[in-house]
């Protein structure tokens, strides 16, 4: 839906839909804002991405306008068509959808062709034949400038000729390079007569063989931007240096429309890393179990971990978007699940680590059935039944033989109330010869159903169960940060030397309660008083669940930021 760009009710933390607002305001641009994503299909996508999806479609969605899909697939070795159908899946997961059918800059190679015909023709370009290494001597470096190359002066003709022998396959890899005549002397590296085409004797994706030279980035981007009439090419701020010759290329080729680039600040998260290179390396090493493990930032390891699409939006929009890079504190990213979860999710019970409780008054085969809200705030949830039997399993960690004051928990003698159920009083435990409890034997006092116990006194404390006949067993993956440290690699270390050692905990005797032994892979629940988590989209199936925590209850960032 189109927003009245004139309205002042839009936040003021994105600077590009203030830009746009602006000129749309002063009749800058006719007709409909058209943005794309262009990843590179070459490898999955993570939160640094989500916020470029955010911007772009955004953008698009806020004024009206729409946003493509563009694979920016220019690179054909490191690119697989399995990272194509991960980006589409993903994109519509985040809940986006883009205009038309799927596009590649590969769809335009013919007229990128014709683009380099152009240059040639008009003696904006040349084909180099100097060696890499000769190349780079030419090249200069910021404080020299160039050098131009010999064959620099060829007259069009000649270029002609020798681009289409490159074309034909007749030049080895790196022996030949078709680069625009801009300016050896340039300030701006980017205008060191750059690149267009380079040779490789590779398969492409999309395109097969049909080509052995390759458009370089700088020369595909802008005009497919072009042929698509995008009016706001958004990218990141490495490519502010490119934007002089990303101009360059609009003014000297026929071109169908003007796009122009405009540049934000990277998204970076404390504790994480999000260049695909580092992701690569985390697989290829065996930290991690793959691209969507879900200490993964990439968005099909969030996923797996519980993530949903609106924390991930919220989450980006709330961190705006800025003239500089920046880093935002990966306890916002918990804090938008956990809010999200907060209000949405359905509340159940698990034993984490287990420990039985033999009710000695409870009749050995009485069942009940009791019955508990679903979401303590939100009667639209309705109900679920529990099931409460002689033996029921709480947390190890609730129960002690003795403590003080401040354990709110069960202990030897006094009373605690199992959730959504009774009042409890242990008064004996059973112990094996090594000396650990096996069992703690307990009292219930049957008129404590919603009810204070008759003396009137509120039993200290409230802990989960599941009934250890009718609980379901279950196991449970419960995650930690993947770094140990804020800036990982930062201390000119390696990254992966800050990885955290335990961000993978597997509970494999948990119990939940029985209402979840149908639950679908990708349920999200909180477990009361531990924390949100997932049924896991892979390995979960309903009556052998497998559940991933998502994040757990506290929240360091709402504290923080309070
Ligand atoms: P990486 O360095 O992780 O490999 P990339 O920039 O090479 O990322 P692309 O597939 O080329 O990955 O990126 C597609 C789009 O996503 C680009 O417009 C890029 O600017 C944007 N993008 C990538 N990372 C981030 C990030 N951390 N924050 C915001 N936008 C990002
Ligand atoms: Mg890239």
């Amino acid at each position: 839906m189109a927003h009245d760009a004139t309205a002042n009710t839009r936040p003021s933390n994105n600077f590009l839909r203030e830009l746009i607002a602006d000129q749309s305001a002063r009749g800058a641009f006719d007709g409909p804002v058209i943005t794309r994503f262009p990843p590179e299909p070459n490898g999955f996508l993570h939160i640094g991405h989500a916020q470029s999806i955010c911007v772009n479609f955004g953008l698009a969605d806020y004024f009206g306008g729409y946003c493509r899909l563009r694979f920016d697939d220019t690179n054909p070795e490191k690119e697989e068509q399995r990272y194509i159908d991960q980006v589409a899946e993903d994109v519509h997961w985040l809940g986006f959808d883009w205009e038309g059918a799927i596009r590649f800059t590969s769809d335009y190679f013919p007229t990128l062709y014709e683009y380099a015909l152009h240059l040639i023709k008009n003696g904006d370009a040349y084909v180099d034949e100097l060696s890499s290494e000769q190349a780079r001597e030419y090249r200069g470096d910021w404080n020299t400038p160039g050098t131009n190359s010999p064959y620099r002066e060829r007259s069009p003709a000649e270029n002609l000729d020798r681009f289409e022998m490159m074309r034909a396959g007749e030049f080895a890899e790196g022996t030949a390079a078709l680069r625009a005549k801009i300016d050896m002397g340039a300030g701006n590296m980017n205008l060191r007569d750059p690149i267009i085409y380079r040779v490789r004797h590779a398969s492409h994706h999309q395109t097969g063989d049909a080509w052995c030279i390759y458009p370089s980035y700088d020369f595909a981007h802008g005009q497919s931007d072009a042929i698509e009439g995008v009016t706001h090419s958004i990218c990141t701020l490495e490519f502010a240096d490119h934007r002089p010759l990303y101009d360059w290329f609009i003014e000297h080729l026929p071109v169908p429309a003007q796009p122009v680039q405009y540049e934000f600040g990277r998204l970076n998260l404390t504790f994480t890393v999000t260049s695909k290179r580092r992701l690569r390396r985390l697989i290829d090493e065996g930290f991690v179990d793959g691209w969507d493990d879900p200490r993964m930032p990439t968005l099909s390891g969030i996923r797996r971990r519980g993530y949903t699409p609106v924390s991930i939006r919220n989450f980006c929009e709330a961190a705006g978007v800025a003239r500089t890079d920046g880093t935002v504190d990966v306890a916002q990213l918990e804090h938008a699940v956990r809010d999200d979860l907060n209000k949405n999710a359905p509340r159940a019970m698990c034993v984490m680590d287990p420990l039985k409780i033999v009710i000695t008054n409870w009749p050995d085969d009485q069942v009940e059935t009791l019955t508990a809200s679903a979401h303590p705030d939100r009667d639209d949830m309705g109900t679920r039944n529990l099931t409460l039997t002689r033996e029921v399993f709480i947390e190890r960690e609730d129960f002690r033989e003795a403590a003080n004051k401040k354990y709110k928990r069960l202990v030897l003698g006094k009373k605690v109330r199992l959730r959504n159920a009774y009042v409890i009083e242990a008064h004996d435990v059973v112990k094996d010869d090594a000396g650990e409890i096996v069992e703690v034997h307990c009292h219930y006092d049957p008129d404590t159903l919603g009810e204070l116990p008759a003396d009137g006194v509120k039993p200290k404390g409230v802990i989960h169960w599941v009934s250890a006949s009718f609980g379901v067993r279950a196991t449970v993956r419960q995650y930690d940060r993947l770094f140990a440290t804020p800036k990982p690699g930062n201390d000119a270390s390696d990254f992966v030397d800050d990885i955290n050692p335990d961000s993978l905990t597997i509970h494999n005797e948990c119990y939940v309660e029985p209402g979840l032994v149908q639950a679908e892979p990708e349920t999200r629940v909180q477990f009361e008083r531990i924390g949100y988590f997932v049924a896991d989209r892979h390995d979960h199936a309903p009556g052998s669940p497998v559940f991933n925590q998502t994040v757990a209850l506290r929240d360091s960032w709402a504290k923080q930021s309070a």
